[in-house]
C-alpha cells in the first residue's frame, strides 16, 4: 500500500508528490499522458514572488517582464512601466518537467501511460483503479491527492461540487515581426467578450498570443491573428490554437475523507486574469503540510483534512473574493464604458498613482481593485454611468 497517490502529474501534483515524497512518505503519480508534458496551454507568466518563494530556477525563465501595454477597445493606450521587473514568463512545460524530475529524486514513483478511472474511500485506505499502459490495475493508499487540472470528474463525483464558473482559454504560439518586444493586453467586447486578450514575447520573435471567453474562443482567436497581421505584429496568422478551461471560482470542498483535491482541480485560481500557478502552488504547499500532519497522526479523516481547506481559503479566500466580484463588474462594461474608464485612469493619473504605491502587487489584486475604485474620479464616473462598484462583506464568500 502507497502512502498516497497523487492522480496528475502536472505542475501542482508533481510538487505536493516531491513534498511528501521528501517526507519520507511512499508516493505514486499516475500520469495519463505517455511522457511528461511537452506542450500546455498556458503563458507561463509568475511574479517575482512566485519565483523567489518557489525556488524557480533561471534556466527556466524565458523572460523577465518590467512593462505592458493596454489597449481600450477603440486603442487608447495605457502604457504600465516599473524600473524592476514584476513578473517572468517562463517555459511551461520545462517547468513541469522540473518539477516532476525533483519529485523523481525526491523518491515518488511515476506511472506514464496511466489513467485513474475511478476512486473508492474505504475505512482502512482508497482504491484507485486506473488503466496503467493498457492494464487494469487497482492501487491502494491511505490518502489520495487529486490534481487532474480542469474539469477533474472526481470532485464532483465523491460529492465535492463542480468549480462554480469558468471561462475557456485558448492560445498559440506566433512568430512576430522585429519591434514586437513588450506585452500587450487587449480589452473589448469585439476583442474577448469580458475578459481580454493577450500577446506575450517569449523570445526576440517568438510570442504567446492567447484570451479568454466565455464561448467561442476559436473564432475571437482567428480574429485577434488576423488583425494583428494587418497591423503587421505577426508573420502570419495560420496557427493551430490549443484550449483549456480556466475555473473562475473554487470547488465548494476540496477535501473529504482521504482525499484532498489540488491546483485547477480545485480552481484556485485568480479569476480576474486566469492566472493559478502561484496561487496553485501556494495551496499546495498547505496540502502538502496538512497531509503529512494527517500521515503522521493517522488522521486521514475530512475533520483532520479541513486544516487544508482551512489554511487555503485564509490565505485566498478574500483575495479570490474581490477579485471576482471585480470579474463580474468588468463583464457588464460596454466598450464606450471601458474606453471611458481608460480616459479616466489617464487624465487623473491614476495609472501612475497605482504604480507607484509600494503595496501594488502583481498577484493580489485585491488591493489594487479597491484603491482603483476607491479614487473619487472613477467612482465618481462610476455612479454617473449608472455602473457603482460596492462590495458587501458577503462578496468576499465564494
Ligand atoms: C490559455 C491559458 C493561459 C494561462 N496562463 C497562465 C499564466 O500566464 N500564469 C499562470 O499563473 N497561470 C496561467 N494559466 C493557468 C495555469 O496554466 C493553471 O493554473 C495550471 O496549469 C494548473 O496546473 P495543474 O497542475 O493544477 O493542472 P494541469 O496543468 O492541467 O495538470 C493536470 C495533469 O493531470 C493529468 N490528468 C488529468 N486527469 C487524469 C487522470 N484521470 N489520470 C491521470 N492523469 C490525469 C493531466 O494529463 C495533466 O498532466 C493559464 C491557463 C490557460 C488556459
Amino acid at each position: 500500500m502507497y502512502d498516497v497517490i497523487v492522480i496528475g502529474g502536472g505542475l501542482v501534483g508533481s510538487y505536493v508528490a516531491g513534498k511528501l515524497a521528501g517526507m519520507g512518505y511512499g508516493v505514486v503519480v499516475l500520469e495519463q499522458h505517455k511522457q511528461l508534458r511537452e506542450q500546455v496551454c498556458c503563458t507561463g507568466i509568475v511574479s517575482q514572488e512566485c519565483i523567489s518563494n518557489f525556488a524557480i530556477d533561471n534556466s527556466l525563465v524565458l523572460r523577465q517582464l518590467n512593462s505592458a501595454r493596454l489597449f481600450s477597445p477603440s486603442g487608447k493606450l495605457i502604457r504600465l512601466w516599473r524600473k524592476e521587473p514584476q513578473a517572468c514568463v517562463i517555459d511551461r512545460a520545462a517547468f513541469d518537467r522540473a518539477m516532476a524530475s525533483r519529485a523523481q529524486a525526491q523518491g515518488a514513483d511515476y506511472r506514464l501511460d496511466s489513467l485513474a478511472t475511478d476512486l473508492e474511500v474505504r475505512d482502512s485506505g482508497v482504491i484507485v483503479k486506473a488503466t496503467c499502459q493498457g492494464e487494469r490495475v487497482g492501487l491502494e493508499a491511505r490518502a489520495v491527492v487529486i490534481a487532474t487540472g480542469f474539469g477533474s470528474k472526481f470532485a464532483d463525483g465523491l460529492g465535492l461540487g463542480k468549480v462554480g464558473d469558468f471561462a475557456v482559454g485558448g492560445q498559440v504560439e506566433v512568430e512576430v515581426t522585429a519591434g514586437v518586444g513588450e506585452v500587450e493586453v487587449y480589452f473589448g467586447r469585439e476583442i474577448a467578450p469580458g475578459f481580454f486578450a493577450w500577446l506575450v514575447p517569449t523570445s526576440p520573435r517568438k510570442a504567446l498570443v492567447g484570451l479568454l471567453a466565455r464561448r467561442n474562443p476559436g473564432l475571437y482567436l482567428k480574429r485577434l491573428m488576423l488583425s494583428l497581421l494587418n497591423q503587421g505584429k505577426v508573420v502570419s496568422a495560420e496557427v493551430e490554437p490549443i484550449y483549456r478551461g480556466v475555473p473562475l471560482k473554487p470547488l465548494p470542498r476540496t477535501c473529504s475523507d482521504r482525499l484532498v483535491v489540488i491546483g485547477n482541480a480545485a480552481g484556485q485560481v485568480k479569476p480576474t486574469t486566469g492566472g493559478g500557478i502561484y496561487f496553485e502552488l501556494l495551496s499546495a504547499e498547505i496540502a502538502a503540510n496538512t497531509l503529512h500532519r494527517c500521515l503522521a497522526t493517522d488522521n486521514l479523516s475530512a475533520r483532520g483534512l479541513a486544516d487544508y481547506e482551512r489554511g487555503w481559503r485564509q490565505k485566498l479566500g478574500r483575495e479570490l473574493g474581490i477579485d471576482y466580484y471585480a470579474r463580474k463588474f468588468y463583464e457588464r462594461l460596454s466598450d464606450q464604458r471601458i474606453d471611458r474608464i481608460f480616459d479616466i485612469i489617464k487624465s487623473n493619473g491614476i495609472d501612475e498613482a497605482l504604480l507607484k504605491a509600494k503595496d501594488l502587487s502583481f498577484d493580489w489584486h485585491g488591493k489594487a481593485v479597491l484603491r482603483l475604485v476607491g479614487h473619487r474620479a472613477l467612482s465618481k464616473a462610476l455612479e454617473v454611468m449608472k455602473i457603482p462598484f460596492r462590495l458587501g462583506n458577503r462578496d468576499f464568500d465564494l
